[in-house]
């Protein structure tokens, strides 16, 4: 017996079988119902989102000659059958990928004058409509203008925005959305039952997000991945080169406690196990991005800045990967901003220890607060805004809590009257961040560690966009004082002295 693919065997026969698109088959089933159908559809969405099997669909359903009360095609009359094997005359599908010319066009609109041969009406369904050339649109147009009574036109195309808006004006317009991944996993798991295929949900769940909201791809890869009627998420994650939950919450778990050494080690690994490092990237966005979901929902401000942070690195990171020299850089990169480290280095220079002991310990806040500075602070300074703006990496090195140090990096230092640092901040976000009892006394700390004085801190939100200081080359560079005046409001940022 023939093999036919799983995509063709399992393609929608009728419309309670059509997966994914409720808003496109009840207002149909309606049209039909209402004989409302009109002589000219578009059908607009990503790939593999049912937009021919629905026109097939369409099709059976105005031809069929026992459609049942809820308006579905029988399966069963010689039209419905004649559809289903791809042998009614009058069902007439073109892809305007490889028929685009006026040529083309002018022998199907011949044609479309002789009266349907076996059904009631004939069907056009055009694939990849956009594609036609404009003569061609132009020759179609005429006859979307007059249709005969028994032709129906189906326009099928992925990119809506390249046809012509006199033949859209023509045409009811459906857009198809992409198919969500459960759906799309309940769809593999169904069909893999009736092929007695053994799959590992896992399997099912890695190859529907990887899918991108098409079902025909999904269902594609679950056969072209299956081995001896079985699929195993071992294979699935080999193929598409994705490395899997466990493997994202482990990396995250460094992240999140500022572990850049384990963090670094653990691309590395990735990277030799022959892992595709953007696919990688994009699945740890997806995961960040349902993590800073729940927290905004749960209105958690640290989880949420941290979040931000990292989804800031990472897309940095995937948009870098292009153009990387060395395949893991991009990420490490990352990893190594996202701890805190390479500015520093940058600007200190030398005198900077490149211990990463900061990075590789969780150290609550106040614990930090509380801490005996260590050896690479003995060297103290006249406390000044020119020696803080130099030594600013510095003193962000000496904070201990990941977010914290974030909050500074996108902060600038802008005046200094007494014992009082004005911080100018880019965003709300990091300066409530940075304005916590606990954070406040980590940051008088470090202060007081380089300079051995007490400095009080104060937060305002900058007005206008600036770079922030931290990308400064020359540490001994005084600093500007335009801040000052941007200022747009004041944060009750005083602290008690202890
Ligand atoms: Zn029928």
């Amino acid at each position: 017996m023939e093999k036919i693919a799983f995509y063709r065997k399992y393609r929608p026969q009728n419309f309670d079988h059509l997966v994914g698109q409720d808003h496109v088959r009840q207002t149909l089933l309606n049209a039909l119902r209402e004989k409302r159908t009109v002589h000219a559809y578009i059908f607009a969405g990503p790939r593999g989102t049912g937009k021919t099997s629905t026109a097939r669909l369409i099709a059976k359903a105005l031809n069929c000659i026992a459609l049942t009360e809820k308006m579905e095609p029988c399966n069963e009359c010689d039209l419905c059958i004649g559809i289903n094997e791809g042998r009614l005359i009058d069902l007439v599908e073109i892809d305007a990928a490889s028929n685009r010319g006026i040529d083309e066009m002018r022998d199907l609109i011949e044609k479309i004058n002789f009266a349907p041969t076996r059904a009631k009406n004939k069907i056009y369904i055009i694939d990849e409509a956009h594609m036609l050339t404009k003569e061609a649109f132009n020759a179609l147009l005429k006859t979307l203008e007059e249709p005969p009574p028994y032709v129906y036109f189906i326009l099928c195309t992925t990119e809506p925005h390249k046809i012509p808006e006199t033949i859209i004006s023509r045409c009811q317009r459906f857009d198809f959305k992409r198919i969500d991944s459960r759906t799309i996993m309940a769809r593999l798991s169904y069909i893999a039952q009736l092929e007695k295929i053994e799959v590992e949900d896992k399997a099912i769940e890695a190859i529907a997000k990887n899918a991108e909201g098409g079902l025909r791809d999904a269902i594609g890869l679950m056969e072209q991945l299956m081995i001896d009627k079985k699929l195993t998420f071992e294979r699935v994650k080999e193929m598409l080169g994705i490395s899997g939950n466990e493997n994202i919450d482990e990396f995250y778990k460094f992240l999140e406690t500022g572990d850049a050494s384990n963090a670094l080690q653990f691309i590395q690994t990735l990277y030799k196990e022959g892992y595709d490092l953007p696919q990688f990237s994009r699945e740890l966005l997806e995961v960040l991005r349902e993590k800073l979901i729940a927290a905004v929902s749960e209105n958690k401000t640290d989880a949420i800045n941290r979040l931000m942070a990292m989804t800031d690195f990472f897309q940095n990171a995937l948009d870098k990967f292009k153009n990387a020299v060395i395949p893991q850089l991009p990420l490490e990169i990352a990893v190594i901003e996202l701890c805190g480290y390479k500015k520093e280095f940058a600007a200190a220079g030398a005198q900077t220890t490149a211990e990463p002991t900061v990075a590789a310990k969780k150290i609550e806040s106040k614990k930090a607060a509380a801490a005996v500075p260590d050896e690479s602070s003995c060297e103290l300074v006249e406390l000044n805004i020119t020696n803080i703006n130099a030594r600013w990496p510095r003193i962000v090195e000496h904070l201990k809590t990941p977010t914290l140090k974030q909050s500074f990096r996108n902060s600038r230092p802008s005046a200094l009257k007494g014992n009082t640092l004005t911080l100018e901040f880019k965003s709300r976000f990091y300066m409530d961040e940075m304005m916590t009892v606990a954070h406040l006394a980590e940051m008088e700390k470090a202060f007081y560690d380089i300079f051995n004085k007490k400095v009080r801190i104060k937060g305002v939100l900058q007005k206008i966009e600036i770079a922030p200081v931290i990308t400064v080359e020359a540490p001994a560079e005084a600093p500007t004082k335009t801040g000052a005046q941007g200022v747009a409001e004041f944060f009750g940022g005083e602290v008690v002295e202890e």
